[in-house]
């Protein structure tokens, strides 16, 4: 399988290709898909496996996203904190300023960020969700950086090849979480921006 580069698709690191089809590679065994025919985002795409994880719900596939701000800067420190086994929280992905995607849990279980939510009369949202956080301060005024966005938008474009996420699915956790109000990230970020650039026919 050859690896198509995307000159659509103006990732930052040019090295992020064969990165991104070894963690294909490992991904497509770590969560049981057959993905590696799908083109992955050429971003830097790294792996840094969470222990806070279970299975999802029935085994549901995601059809939803929920994106999360991490209220802390530092991509790394954020990556340490998911990985903490005391922390008892995790996301499928964690996306840093520059664009850097780190993926700590495989899109087959269930990671742990979305905590007490509804979405349709639905609890649980964190069985049917893939979880990504954004690295922002979470103020309002702290900038989400092209590059970031772009990172987010490539890596759910992606997704919705292999899994039906239609724009209305691709959530905030301050709408799901409960009771309404619970939490307000991501504070300042364009959800409707990201739910265009994400479609699969787009960019
Ligand atoms: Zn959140």
């Amino acid at each position: 399988m050859a690896a198509t580069r995307n000159s659509h698709n103006h990732m930052p690191t040019p090295r992020g290709l064969p990165r991104a089809w070894r963690a294909a590679t490992w991904l497509a065994a770590f969560a049981g898909l057959a993905i590696s025919s799908v083109p992955m985002p050429e971003a830097t795409w790294r792996l840094a496996p969470s222990p806070n994880w279970d299975q999802r719900a029935g085994g549901m596939r995601p059809d939803t996203v929920v994106i999360h701000s991490t209220a802390a800067s530092g991509l790394w420190l954020n990556v340490r904190y998911l990985r903490n086994p005391e922390s008892q929280v995790s996301s499928h992905f964690v996306i840093g300023k520059e664009g850097q995607i780190v993926q700590l849990v495989g899109l087959g279980r269930r990671a742990w960020h979305a905590g007490v939510s509804e979405m349709d009369g639905m609890r649980d949202v964190n069985s049917r969700s893939v979880g990504i956080e954004l690295v922002n301060l979470n103020d309002g005024r702290d900038p989400y950086p092209e590059a970031q966005v772009r990172s987010a938008a490539a890596l759910i474009r992606w997704m919705r090849q292999i899994y039906d996420i239609p724009d209305e699915n691709i959530v905030t956790h301050a709408e799901v979480a409960r009771p309404p109000g619970r939490k307000n990230d991501p504070a300042g970020f364009n959800l409707r921006a990201l739910r265009r650039r994400s479609r699969p026919a787009d960019e």
